[in-house]
């Protein structure tokens, strides 16, 4: 059992109360989700934020609340800071009607990261789907930045069709990088000619050496499981597979208990975790 950090109160203050940061741009992905590039208004903290790959934040809209956002940006590129919102309830609908100049409250960065120390030597096979990308795109940035250190790097990534497929503007500055960019979407039509299927299941036919590759996967948990399940199934052992995990959650400090997986408070343990931590409150066979 993990013991849940105390944090006296003046730090709890701290931890609950949020910067202001102007909306510099906004990006439009696909329908009912938007990139919002930020810039804390306090030019001293824009300068002093930094990140690792697959944290996220607490954004605040004044009078509705606030939601947990993965941080979608260049770890490296401090000028702006990314979140790929889609517009779902009563806080990200209000962002949807904000616009470039306005303001929002910014608390972060929170949460665990991809072990990217730890992934270096190794090929890693990313398997993500829908709006599972965005956290996983500070890690395609770092790998990148630092090629040299990761052996072969896989990216498969789904959607429901192929207007729903992400950053496709991307794919080939990630390709000409040595990564190998796969896309599969659950349901083609007559301008799709490339793979159709869920993750999963392309997934099971790509070669991969067990001894040393680590998977790192986030999208729908259905999506999750099989991936894990795959994986499994081609011997990666359990600490070689990281999982991020994006439980509703409300306090983002592990104080509410609302995105609480067994001993573990998403939020504050997570979003990323190894799933030989996870494995025995994340069933894989439950489906
Ligand atoms: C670590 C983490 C990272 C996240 N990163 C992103 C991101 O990059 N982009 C993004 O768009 N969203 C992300 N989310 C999800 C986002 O925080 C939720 O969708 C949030 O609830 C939206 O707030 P809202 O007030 O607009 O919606 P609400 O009014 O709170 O909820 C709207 C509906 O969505 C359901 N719901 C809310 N959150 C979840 C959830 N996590 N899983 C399943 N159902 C849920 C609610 O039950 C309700 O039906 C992340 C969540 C976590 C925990």
């Amino acid at each position: 059992m993990i013991a849940p950090t105390i944090h006296s109160a003046h730090e709890t203050h701290q931890l609950l109360e949020p910067d202001w940061a102007e909306i510099i741009d906004i990006t439009h992905e696909i329908n009912d989700v938007s990139t919002y590039w930020l810039k804390f208004n306090d030019a001293n903290l824009q300068a002093n934020y930094s990140f690792q790959p697959g944290q996220f934040n607490m954004i605040y809209v004044p009078g509705f609340g606030e939601a947990a956002i993965s941080i979608c940006s260049n770890p490296n590129d401090h000028s702006l800071i990314g979140h790929s919102i889609r517009f779902v309830g009563n806080v990200t609908n209000a962002i949807k009607n904000l616009k470039a100049g306005d303001v929002v409250g910014l608390r972060g960065p929170f949460g665990t990261a991809w072990p990217m120390k730890e992934l270096e030597g190794k090929d890693i096979f990313i398997a993500c789907g829908g709006i599972g990308l965005p956290p996983l795109r500070p890690a395609l940035y770092h790998i990148m930045q630092n090629r040299e250190k990761f052996g072969k790097v896989t990216l498969l990534y789904g959607a429901r069709t192929s207007n729903d497929l992400m950053y496709t503007d991307e794919y080939d500055a990630w390709r000409a990088a040595d990564i190998d960019v796969q896309i599969t979407v659950d349901r083609g039509d007559s301008n799709w000619t490339g793979r159709v299927g869920v993750v999963p299941m392309w997934f099971y036919q790509f070669r991969i050496d067990s001894r040393k590759t680590s998977v790192l996967t986030c999208g729908p948990e259905i999506m999750i499981r099989f991936v894990i399940f795959e994986a499994l199934a081609r011997r990666i052992p359990t600490e070689n597979i990281f999982v991020s995990l994006e439980r509703n959650m409300k306090c983002g400090q592990g104080s509410c208990g609302h995105c609480q997986l067994g001993p573990y408070f998403v939020c504050k343990d997570g979003p990323v975790f190894r799933f030989d931590a996870l494995q025995p409150f994340f069933n894989v066979e439950e489906f």
